[in-house]
């Protein structure tokens, strides 16, 4: 018999291109290979790029140099796909068997059999309708919509997927009713902004009008009305579409969970035009104002990028108070890098330094410190309800048998999508359960089974 063909993916970035991943494995599963964790006995290797920072494409040109020089040892076929701009996308296409759009995934194994290098554009399938590979039997990302209409300057998305496309709530609802149906415990509904899911739809001129009537709160309100026992999430928010019809159903809570994702940025109104957000620190400490009002007790992360073009010491600061003011319990802090085609690489000099960007990186991460540990501390003696999700065995030694012990530590999320660690069998991954908070850090809560 012969020896199945095996593949490895390196998946980059953020949850979208993860969910891709389960589509691609679909793909690439039903062209006859087989997943594989060792990258070095794959027969293909495939990348999901990430272009939104510069630091994951140069280890993309650095991994596909080491890739080439196995070729020269064994066949192997490199596979390119996921964010990734046309500037890279012409630097790397020697180095590369295929690259291909993610949206063209389906004509994959046709160009696998043809055996040959191609790039494939527009085959004008709907790869959301590829039935995913899902990762976790207890927890699913859904892709509810792709793309993104905002322009954000710093942004490569809107250039590697292209505008908002909405999936119809009839497609959506389907695919989650039939997880629930498995079991599963947590749905994540992912797009670059849900916020301004159904919009493409909901106009008219649009080539998808009419699949639907639903816009996003619709759609929340629906699936938190079923029956089950089940968390709803959802991520990425756009402060500019953040609606009073949002806020109220986040309110309902139910399955919806106290916890959201809503990107600043900055905390400077002038930085903000010029990375074209679309709103004013005022209207976005408005909208967390309503959101605080109706939910007293929500978790709150967001995105910051320090460093952008001519960002002075002020405006820096104002996002430092910004930062104590919020007390975000979670903040994705990154050091502004252009990307070859965006409006900011085109239209401003990224002036600010290296050096300076990672003092500023820094003194935001201690506030963060701050405001994260004072949130964990209200858990403490607490119990709260945890999805267990994965078991890292830790060592202890008992001292009084003499014997060494290996402890299993059990990890998981609560509602405000905390890390909580406790002891406990391995069994209970993909179960409810319930712990009493005993400590907190500012990246983590430490508990005791309730049994
Ligand atoms: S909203 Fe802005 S940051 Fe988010 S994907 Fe769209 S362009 Fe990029």
């Amino acid at each position: 018999m012969s020896k199945k063909l095996t593949y490895y993916l390196l998946v980059m970035g953020c949850q979208m291109n993860e969910s891709d991943a389960e589509r691609l494995e679909t793909i690439l599963n039903s062209a006859g290979y087989q997943k594989t964790n060792n990258e070095k006995e794959a027969d293909l290797i495939g990348v999901l790029a990430c272009a939104v920072r510069q630091a994951p494409m140069d280890r993309i040109y650095s991994r596909a140099h080491k890739w080439n020089l196995w070729k020269e040892k064994k066949p192997l076929i490199t596979l390119l796909s996921g964010c990734v701009l046309q500037y890279d996308q012409k630097k790397l296409a020697k180095k590369f068997d295929i690259i291909i759009d993610i949206k063209d995934i389906s004509g994959l194994p046709a160009i696998l059999n043809e055996n040959k290098k191609k790039i494939e554009q527009n085959t004008n399938t709907n790869y959301l309708q590829i039935a995913p590979n899902y990762e976790s039997t207890f927890k699913a990302y859904v892709p509810i919509m792709t793309g993104c209409n905002k322009f954000c300057s710093y942004c490569a998305v809107p250039y590697t997927r292209g505008p908002e496309i909405s999936r119809s709530s009839v497609e959506i609802f389907t695919e989650i009713k039939d997880l629930l149906r498995k079991g599963y415990k947590e749905i994540t509904l992912l797009g670059q902004n849900v916020n301004s899911y159904g919009n493409d739809i909901n106009d008219l001129r649009s080539p998808h009008a009419g699949k639907t009537e639903m816009s996003f709160p619709e759609l929340l309100h629906e699936i938190n009305s079923w029956d089950g026992d089940f968390w709803l999430r959802f991520t990425t928010s756009h402060p500019y579409d953040m609606s009073d019809e949002l806020i109220a159903v986040m309110a309902e809570q139910k399955h919806l969970a106290e916890y959201l994702h809503l990107p600043v940025q900055s905390g400077n109104s002038e930085v903000l035009k010029k990375m074209n957000r679309h709103y004013t620190i005022e209207h976005y400490l408005e909208r967390l104002e309503k959101v605080r009002q109706r939910i007293p007790e929500i978790a709150l992360s967001t995105d910051i990028i320090v460093g952008f073009c001519g960002e002075t010491n002020q405006q820096f600061m104002d996002t430092a108070r910004l930062m104590e003011q919020v007390g975000y319990d979670m903040a994705y802090i990154s050091q502004y890098s252009p990307r070859p085609g965006t409006g900011a690489a085109r239209a401003f000099q990224d002036d600010i330094s290296r050096k300076e960007k990672k003092i500023r990186e820094k003194y935001l991460t201690e506030i963060l410190k701050k405001t994260a540990k004072k949130y964990h501390n209200k858990f403490i003696g607490k119990t709260t309800k945890v999805l267990v999700d994965n078991i890292k065995n830790q060592t202890s030694d008992v001292r009084s048998s003499g014997h060494r012990m290996s402890e299993n530590i059990l990890t998981g999320k609560n509602r405000e999508f905390k890390n909580i660690q406790f002891k406990g069998n391995k069994k209970l991954i993909g179960q409810f359960v319930d712990v009493k908070i005993t400590s907190a850090t500012p990246w983590a809560l430490d508990g005791k089974l309730v049994e």
